[in-house]
């Protein structure tokens, strides 16, 4: 590996991750809390006061160690299981086979409930209850051209770079397993070059249990999707009857690409979005819009007049504008020209990772501040430059009126409208808005917040949503 090669990996292995995680969430933390320590037995010169002050901090300080550092148990606190995970009767299964018992079982006692990352217990702000099947410790490359289900989609992208190969793209949190991203029905930020096939064309197959027979099937990524997809979200069992075991990828050439970004004001920027070749992803906040692609490389144009993503910090910055920054009354977006720059196809859909990836403690800030992320898909007849541009003027009025922020992605003739607002109210008024513009239905996206009901809009199914057409 070349030294540049090196420093690519480490900007984006969990490694470096862990270090900013701890430079910028730890450290400050301990010397905020001590210093007021030394503050309040400075001014007060109570003991009871610093005795107090210091178990507080001393147990905060201890909780982010388990939390962050205790193996299994972040999880476990994402999913609303701990402490009970450590007495109860959660299972982690490491083969195949002890999977399929362990999912059969608890199926068969009503209440079997697969988790893998717990970030969509998290997001749902929901416990994970029942017979627990963890699938944390199943993991890994099955040597028959599968992955094993719990596998995370980080470790299976450094292995496909390994072989010049990549996801066509891949959500934001890839740190979540490649089954639950099937189970989620998660998608990335497709462009109008990637596989066509909606948000698991990345899936040449996968091994599937009915835990209600124990029959395993080798599905094809329609099947998946009828499988997963075609209840609506809000009305999922609790039993889960479909569990993915293992899974074949559908890679594509880690070709090189670069970024472009505008800010969203016409018609015409609109369709420039839209012929986003690779990736495409759009944001609407404080500062309006701003509309991210990534195009291929032209045959012999030289990479090295702009800076190669990831670099230090670069996706950090990019979520503290784009996503959190964007939700605050002082979202400023300044020069644009600090997004520009080349990546491989891989680094490409890293550049755009949430900053949760950093760590839970910053993750954290989500549930503090009480944020609802939810996220519609719409299904249209066409996508057209003049569509997208309505829609972002509805949401920039919906934001300006009421805050929050928005993300948009297309796949093929479906609109993922991502939204993160702070009121419950305010996601049922955006329905209404929604509504008025003309839209009729809306499927949830299942990994994330769901919302009850969506009334104006019916709620369908995500099967419906993503299927051709024809076939509807
Ligand atoms: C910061 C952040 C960014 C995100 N960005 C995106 C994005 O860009 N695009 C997008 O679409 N989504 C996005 N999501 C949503 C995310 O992709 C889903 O919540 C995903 O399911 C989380 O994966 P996980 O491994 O944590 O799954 P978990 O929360 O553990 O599980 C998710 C669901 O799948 C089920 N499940 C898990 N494993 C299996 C299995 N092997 N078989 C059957 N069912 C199983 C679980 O029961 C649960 O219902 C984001 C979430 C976060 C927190």
């Amino acid at each position: 590996m070349t030294t540049s090669g090196f420093w690519q990996r480490f900007w984006y292995s969990q490694l470096y991750r862990e270090l900013i995680c701890a430079v910028l969430c730890a450290w400050p933390l301990a010397i905020v809390v001590f210093t007021l320590i030394a503050a309040v037995a400075e001014i007060r010169s109570s003991t009871v006061a610093v005795v107090l002050l210091t178990v507080f901090a001393t147990t905060l300080l201890i909780w982010w160690a388990i939390y962050y550092v205790g193996p299994r148990v972040k999880h476990a606190v994402r999913a609303g299981a701990c402490p009970m995970c450590i007495f109860g009767a959660d299972v982690y299964p490491r083969t195949e086979s002890e999977l399929v018992s362990a999912c059969v079982a608890a199926y068969a006692n009503g209440d079997l409930v697969v988790v893998s990352h717990a970030w969509s217990f998290y997001l749902a702000k929901r416990r994970a209850r029942g017979s627990r099947v963890w699938t944390l410790e199943y993991t890994g490359s099955l040597g028959d051209g599968f992955w094993a289900c719990g596998t995370s989609i980080e470790t299976a992208k450094e292995a496909l770079a390994a072989q010049g190969r990549a996801f066509s793209t891949f959500p934001t949190m890839s740190f979540a397993s490649l089954g639950s991203w099937i189970s989620s029905v998660s998608h990335g930020h497709p462009g109008r070059k990637s596989p066509e096939g909606g948000p698991l064309s990345w899936v040449a197959a996968a091994r599937v249990l009915d835990a209600k027979t124990g029959i395993v099937t080798t599905d094809s990524s329609t099947e998946l999707m009828r499988k997963f997809g075609s209840t609506v979200a809000s009305n999922r069992p609790t039993n889960a009857r479909y569990v993915v075991l293992a899974v074949k990828i559908n890679s594509v050439p880690n070709i090189v690409l670069e970024r472009f970004v505008r800010k969203m004001e016409s018609v015409a920027d609109a369709d420039w979005w839209l012929k986003g070749e690779h990736l495409r992803i759009l944001f609407v906040g404080s500062y309006g819009s701003l509309g991210f692609v990534w195009n291929a490389v032209p045959l012999g144009q030289s990479t090295t007049d702009k800076h190669w993503h990831p670099h230090i910090c670069g996706s950090f910055c990019f979520w503290a504008t784009v996503d959190a920054l964007a939700a605050t009354p002082f979202g400023r977006v300044g020069d644009l020209s600090r997004f520009d720059g080349y990546a491989t196809l891989d680094g490409a859909n890293a550049s755009i990772n949430d900053a949760s990836a950093f760590g839970p403690m910053l993750a954290i800030w989500g549930q503090v501040c009480a944020i609802y992320n939810a996220e519609l898909f719409l299904s249209v007849t066409a996508v057209t430059p003049e569509l997208i541009h309505t829609l972002i003027l509805i949401l920039e009025r919906f934001h300006s009126d009421y805050g929050g922020r928005f993300e948009l992605r297309v796949d093929g003739n479906v609109l993922c409208v991502d939204i993160s607002l702070r009121s419950l109210q305010r996601l049922s008024t955006l329905f209404g808005v929604l509504h008025k513009a003309g839209f009729e239905s809306a499927a949830q996206h299942p990994g994330k917040f769901l919302v009850a009901s969506l009334s104006p809009l019916t709620e369908v199914n995500l099967f419906d949503v993503f299927a051709p057409p024809s076939t509807v």
